[in-house]
């Protein structure tokens, strides 16, 4: 199965991947857990670029995002999934469509045509959408340190960013939504129900 994880900064992404991770150890699934940008060599020296690089328009940031991601669904993904292992993967396109389409308001027509491309057939299985009122989230993160070129923006962007992610969630069936504003125990009771239905045979 590929299972995707995706929100805005400081919804708490990294922990419940983490979670998810030891979930799947303790069932014996065979995984590999991977993000967005990033997973190869090549995709991690785009994500340097992309989070720390000045002056990028927002059409490479865009394709950027994308030949990170080709280059991760042909060396990681697909090969994982075609020997049966579970890919738990740190975001992965709706993150463009929610940044780049609804923060950056590229045209989400050409973020489709660039799917298509990239993606052909592939789509997640399971998104874990954590989703919270971006001013929680922005403390959170902000009590953790130093920001990227991305985090940076301001409250409006990530206001447009989460609005993006829920209306991809009120499209897409594959999609769970859990409430991030809740205490971790929570959301990680949440997300386990999802896991075990499933891991169910
Ligand atoms: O998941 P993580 O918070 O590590 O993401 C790294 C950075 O990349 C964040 O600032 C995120 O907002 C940004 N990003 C983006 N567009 C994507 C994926 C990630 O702007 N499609
Ligand atoms: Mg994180």
């Amino acid at each position: 199965l590929f299972i995707t994880v995706e929100g805005v900064e400081g919804v708490g992404k990294t922990t419940n991947i983490e979670y998810i991770k030891n979930w799947l150890q303790h069932q014996g699934i065979d995984y590999v857990v991977t993000r967005e940008p990033g997973g190869t060599d090549l995709g991690e020296s785009l994500r340097n670029l992309l989070l720390h690089g000045d002056d990028v328009s927002d059409k490479a940031e865009l394709l950027m995002m994308f030949a990170a991601r080709s280059q991760h669904i042909e060396k990681v993904i697909k090969p994982a999934l075609a020997a049966g292992r579970w890919v738990l993967c740190d975001r992965f396109t709706d993150s463009t469509f929610a940044y780049q389409g609804g923060g950056r308001q590229l045209n989400p027509e050409w973020i489709r045509q660039l799917e298509t491309l990239v993606q052909e057939e592939l789509q997640p299985d399971v998104t874990f959408l954590l989703d919270c009122p971006v001013e929680i989230g922005r403390a959170r993160a902000a009590a953790r340190s130093a920001s990227d070129r991305i985090e940076s923006q301001d409250l409006v962007f990530f206001n447009r960013v989460r609005d993006a992610f829920l209306h991809r969630a009120s499209l897409y069936d594959r999609f769970r939504v859990i409430d991030a504003s809740q205490d971790l125990l929570q959301v990680q009771q949440q997300i386990e129900s999802v896991l075990v239905e499933l891991g169910a045979p």
